[in-house]
């Protein structure tokens, strides 16, 4: 029954656009927020909300570290209490240095008071950090805390990660208790003055702290939205999913994921600031272990990525500890009254908060692992007549691939490796390999399985560290440069067991391969000036442009998620975002592998447009028809050398290499069979 309700209900109001029922969703949402302290007045339940409101600011800051960039924190509510102290020690009377002509500035400003000392004779300084100016500097000082915490992160992941942001996450509050002469240890910071708008203190009436962070959780959903959907979510997204494909796409790694420690610091260490204001009073205990393990609830709870989700999460979590349990509580002592149950009658689920939480997290885990509300929603599959459309071939003729290519046939070294050597432990994977690439040229590396031709495009795109040697890419040495500065001089490369970012769309894939080409930062992706905007619509009109050599395999294809397609569109999706890098030369290593006859036949005739539009292309392939197609150049490996090189046809010939390819006996079946023809 409710069912066909709710299906009348979506109907009736399916005819107003998505966008706007956004609009009025989220107007309900904002006019809700506003009334309920009048609606509604009683302190506590207002006092509950703004604690919720803190906890649900806490989770989307972590949510960017944890839920973005993927780097798991269990130590964040460090940088809460780094906030929190910052603005009790800049307003309690707790730190009170001698006064001297050196605060006389900051007594203009009105960041100290002179006072009289309470024992001598003397003069001190009072801190006197308006609440106003303590929310945007706290943000900056966890910050900075956040970049010097992420820094010695920065090589791990997964647990290891994990463990060390949970020492750090120990160590602030041991040191909070122990340093007592600046926070007063144990017993707490005393008479943290209370936030003043145009003279008038907040005092202890819960309601102006609860539209304070009513504005902080809209300001910072706002922000967290912007930053998701721009240039620097993307690119966390990409750590996120795969590291070093990210790298490898131009994503400077250190940089994004001390960028997301930092942000996330940051939003913590407002919420401090606000937390402490509202108490008027920072214990250690407030920040300890058991506070990080909750924001993460939050999270997981509400769905991992997810700005409202996160935010529901926070809210319903901490509701349910502030209100309604008690009533659960107390309905569950009166039915036990009722049924003459003692153990009902007289249970307390308030102190069990902990098991209760723990249960939601088994249930979600069971029922729904994506939260409340998950981050990805799933993808309306292609209709039948859209995947069964005839396949148009790429149309090149009326492609303006302007910045592909674009080199001209000159001749002259695009690429050229010379003497380099690689070894993992004792063993030798390449062993001074020589290999020229003309400009404009294609050539192919075809060699047995672990002959090393993988390592030379991991060697190039500077995932792994050659011993000695030396790769120069138009004259210009890139050996010991880190992969995406590699990337940005145009060396773009592809996968032999893909690494796209399976959760990420076909679009957003191609986007990040931009990543090197575009410009936004930070403040770009949350204000959004025209510059930015005009960016982002270039990029994806870019992109669809890429898309558009393979015709209409990608191209409707742009909204879905990347794991979902079939694997020879995967491998497109590959070769589309390294094209979307704007490379001058490409590396494809094995790109028709697990592709049928036809579908082989369809790449290589892409590949060789790429290269008639002036595209230097460098192909590992096992194919041999696609290699005497493709290629102007053969470099045969075996056991990490180089044991010939030539055109297609002369290397066929080769002895050695019939006899690395096919053994001994095969190359003297070969041998016969040439004697008796
Ligand atoms: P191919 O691509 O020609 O099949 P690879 O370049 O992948 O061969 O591998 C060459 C050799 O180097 C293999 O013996 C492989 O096991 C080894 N190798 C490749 N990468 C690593 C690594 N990261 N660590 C250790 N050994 C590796
Ligand atoms: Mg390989």
């Amino acid at each position: 029954m409710s069912t066909t309700v709710g299906t009348a209900l979506s109907r009736s109001i399916s005819w107003i656009p998505e966008a706007r029922r956004r609009q009025v969703g989220l107007a309900i949402l904002i006019a809700g927020a506003l009334l309920f302290p009048v609606l509604h007045n009683n302190d506590a339940d207002i006092d509950s909300m703004a604690n919720a409101a803190a906890y649900a600011v806490l989770a989307l800051g972590l949510n960017i570290v944890v839920g973005f960039a993927g780097l798991l924190d269990l130590g964040y509510a460090a940088f809460f209490a780094i906030g929190a102290y910052t603005y009790g020690i800049l307003t309690s009377f707790q730190v009170q240095p001698d006064w001297s002509t050196f605060w006389e500035p900051f007594r203009v400003v009105g960041l100290v008071s002179k006072m009289a000392a309470a024992t001598g004779s003397g003069s001190v300084v009072h801190f006197t950090l308006s609440f106003w100016l303590a929310l945007p500097f706290a943000a900056v000082f966890a910050a900075f805390w956040g970049v010097l915490f992420g820094f010695p992160t920065l090589r791990l992941r997964g647990d290891y990660l994990a463990i060390v942001t949970l020492g750090f996450g120990e160590i602030v509050p041991i040191v909070v208790r122990n340093w007592a002469s600046l926070t007063n240890g144990a017993a707490g910071l005393n008479g943290v003055a209370a936030p003043r708008l145009f003279g008038w203190s907040f005092g202890v009436d819960s309601t102006p702290y609860y539209y304070v962070a009513m504005c902080l959780v809209g300001l910072l959903i706002f922000i967290s939205i912007r930053l998701r959907d721009s240039r620097i979510g993307r690119a966390w997204m990409a750590i996120r999913e795969d590291e070093i494909a990210a790298a490898a796409m131009g994503v400077d790694r250190t940089k994004f994921k001390l960028l997301a420690f930092a942000i996330g610091a940051a939003f913590g260490g407002m919420t401090g600031v606000f937390y402490v204001a509202k108490l008027q009073t920072a214990t250690p205990e407030m920040f300890g272990f058991p506070v990080s393990v909750m924001i993460l609830v939050m999270i997981v709870f509400g769905g991992i990525g997810s700005v409202w989700g996160v935010v529901l999460g926070a809210f319903v979590l901490q509701l349910l500890q502030s209100w309604w349990l008690e009533d659960l509580t107390h309905w569950l002592n009166a039915f036990g009254q009722l049924v003459g149950n003692r153990w009902l009658e007289r249970v307390d689920l308030v102190p069990s908060i902990e098991l209760i939480f723990g249960l939601i997290l088994v249930g979600m885990m069971l029922f729904r692992r994506q939260g409340l509300i998950p981050a990805t929603r799933p993808q309306a599959a292609l209709s039948f007549d859209q995947q069964h459309a005839e396949v148009r071939r790429g149309g090149f003729a009326d492609l303006k691939l302007q910045g592909l290519g674009g080199d001209v046939r000159t001749g002259a070294a695009a690429l050229e490796i010379r003497d380099v050597t690689v070894r993992f432990g004792g063993l030798t994977a390449l062993n001074r390999v020589d290999v020229t690439v003309p400009n404009g040229g294609v050539v192919a590396v075809i060699g047995p399985n672990g002959s090393g031709k993988s390592t030379l495009f991991n060697v190039i795109t500077g995932l792994v560290e050659a011993a000695s040697g030396s790769i120069r890419f138009h004259g210009e040495e890139i050996m010991h440069l880190a992969p995406h500065r590699i990337l940005a001089k145009g060396v773009a490369r592809t996968f032999q067991n893909l690494r796209l970012f399976p959760n990420l769309t076909v679009m957003e894939n191609a986007l990040i391969g931009q990543h090197a080409r575009l410009t936004t930062g930070v403040f770009g992706a949350i204000i959004q000036p025209p510059g930015t905007r005009m960016e982002e619509k270039a990029a994806r009109e870019w992109a669809m442009e890429i898309f558009s050599i393979f015709g209409n395999r990608l191209a409707p294809r742009t909204g879905q998620m990347v794991s979902g397609l079939s694997y020879a569109n995967r491998r497109r999706i590959e070769i589309a975002r390294a094209l979307a890098s704007r490379p001058r030369i490409l590396l494809l290593d094995e790109p028709t592998a697990g592709m049928n006859p036809a579908e082989t036949l369809e790449l290589a005739e892409q590949i060789k447009s790429l290269n008639a539009l002036g595209l230097t292309v460098l192909l590992i392939e096992h194919k041999l028809d696609v290699v005497t197609t493709l290629a102007d150049t053969v470099y045969v490996l075996d056991h990490g050398e180089v044991i010939a090189h030539g055109t297609p046809a002369e290397v066929r010939q080769n002895d050695e290499v019939l006899r690395a390819y096919l053994g001994r006996n095969a190359q003297a079946a070969a041998a016969g069979v040439a004697h008796v023809a």
